[in-house]
C-alpha cells in the first residue's frame, strides 16, 4: 500500500499562518504586497498566476500582476525589474516563465534584489543557499522539503537520488537534501542508466518534466516518491513524471500531482514574501547581503 503524501494539510496551514502574520502587518501599517512579472500568452501560465494572485489576495497579501505581454523584449522585462526593485510598496517579486524568444531569464533573474528574491532565482541567492547562508530559497525545493518534514520522512543518513538538476528545482533540493545529512545522487539526461542510480534509495525526487518517465523499475520497496513535474496536457490535465500506477504498492509512498508539491509550493511563495515584508519594513539598511530574510532550510 503507498501511503499517498498530500500538500493540502500542510498548504492550509501555511497560508493560516500567512493570514495571520498579513494581518499584523497591515496592523502596524505595511500592506505586503507580492508583484509576478509575466510575459506569455500561454494559457497554462496565466492560469498558475492567477491561481497565485487569488491566494494572496486571500491571505491578504496585495498581488500585482505585471503582465508584459508575448512581444516583450529583454530590456521591457529588466525595466519591470528594476523598477519594482527599487518600489518600497513591493516586498516580492516572481519573475515567471517562459519568457518570449530571446529574452535571456539567467541575467534577468540577478535584477530582483536580493531581499524581495522570494523564489530564490537570482543566482546571488541560490549562492547563499549553497554557502549555508541565510537566502531565500527556490520555494518549490523548499515545497519538497517542507512536505518530507510534514509526512515525518526521515532523511538523515538515508540514500536519496535526484532526478533532474535544474537551478530552480533539481539543484537546490539536492543541496537542501545534502544540508540535512541524506547521501544524494543527481540523475540528469546523461545518466546511463536512471533506474539503477534510483532504485537503491530511500528518497526519490523527481523533478524533469517528462510525464510517466519514473516507474516501478526506479523505486525500491518502501521508497518515498516525491513528484515535481508538472506537465499540462491540451486539456488541462496536470501529469506528474511518476507513474503512479506502476509505483503503487511499491513506494511507501508518492506525493500527487496535482495537490502534492503545487500548493506547498504557491503557500511559501506567500510566506517568504511576508517575511520578506516583515525584513524590509523593520530595517531601513539596504544592503542584500543584511537584507536577505528566511528560510534556507
Ligand atoms: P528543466 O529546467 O527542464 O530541467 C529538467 C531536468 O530534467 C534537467 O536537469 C534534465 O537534464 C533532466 N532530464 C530531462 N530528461 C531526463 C531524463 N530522461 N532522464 C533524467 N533526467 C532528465 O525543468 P524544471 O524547471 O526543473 O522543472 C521540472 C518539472 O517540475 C517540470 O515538469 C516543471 O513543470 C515542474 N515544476 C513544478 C513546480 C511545482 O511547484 N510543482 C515548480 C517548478 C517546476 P539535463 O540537465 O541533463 O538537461
Amino acid at each position: 500500500m503507498t501511503r499517498i503524501l498530500g500538500g493540502g494539510e500542510l498548504s492550509a496551514a501555511i497560508r493560516a499562518d500567512v493570514t495571520a502574520r498579513a494581518g499584523g502587518l497591515r496592523e502596524s501599517g505595511v500592506q505586503p504586497k507580492l508583484a509576478v512579472v509575466t510575459a506569455t500568452d500561454d494559457e497554462s501560465t496565466a492560469w498558475y498566476v492567477r491561481s497565485i494572485a487569488k491566494a494572496a489576495t486571500r491571505t491578504g497579501i496585495e498581488c500585482q500582476i505585471v503582465d508584459l505581454g508575448a512581444t516583450a523584449v529583454q530590456n521591457d522585462v529588466l525595466s519591470a525589474l528594476v523598477e519594482l526593485s527599487a518600489d518600497s510598496d513591493v516586498h516580492g517579486i516572481i519573475l515567471q516563465t517562459p519568457l518570449p524568444d530571446g529574452v535571456d531569464v539567467t541575467s534577468l533573474r540577478t535584477a530582483i534584489t536580493p531581499d524581495k528574491d522570494v523564489d530564490g532565482a537570482n543566482p546571488l541567492s541560490l549562492g547563499r543557499l549553497l554557502a549555508n547562508q541565510p537566502a531565500f530559497a527556490p520555494a518549490t525545493a523548499a515545497a519538497v522539503m517542507a512536505l518530507l518534514d510534514h509526512h515525518e520522512v526521515p532523511l538523515r543518513g538515508r540514500l536519496a537520488s535526484v532526478v533532474g538538476r535544474s537551478v530552480v528545482v533539481g539543484t537546490p533540493v539536492a543541496h537542501l537534501l545534502v544540508q540535512r545529512d541524506a547521501t544524494v545522487t543527481v540523475c540528469h539526461h546523461h545518466t546511463v542508466d536512471l533506474a539503477a542510480s534510483t532504485r537503491n534509495a530511500d528518497v526519490v525526487v523527481v523533478a524533469v518534466g517528462v510525464p510517466g518517465l519514473v516507474t516501478a523499475e526506479h523505486v525500491a520497496d518502501g521508497a518515498i516518491v516525491v513528484d515535481v513535474g508538472t506537465t499540462a496536457t491540451d486539456d488541462g490535465t496536470l501529469l506528474g513524471d511518476v507513474d503512479a500506477a506502476s509505483v503503487e504498492g511499491r513506494a511507501g509512498g508518492l506525493t500527487p500531482v496535482p495537490g502534492g508539491v503545487g500548493p506547498v509550493t504557491t503557500a511559501l511563495l506567500l510566506a517568504n514574501t511576508v517575511t520578506a515584508a516583515t525584513t524590509l519594513s523593520t530595517t531601513t539598511h539596504r544592503d542584500a547581503g543584511v537584507l536577505v530574510g528566511a528560510v534556507a532550510r
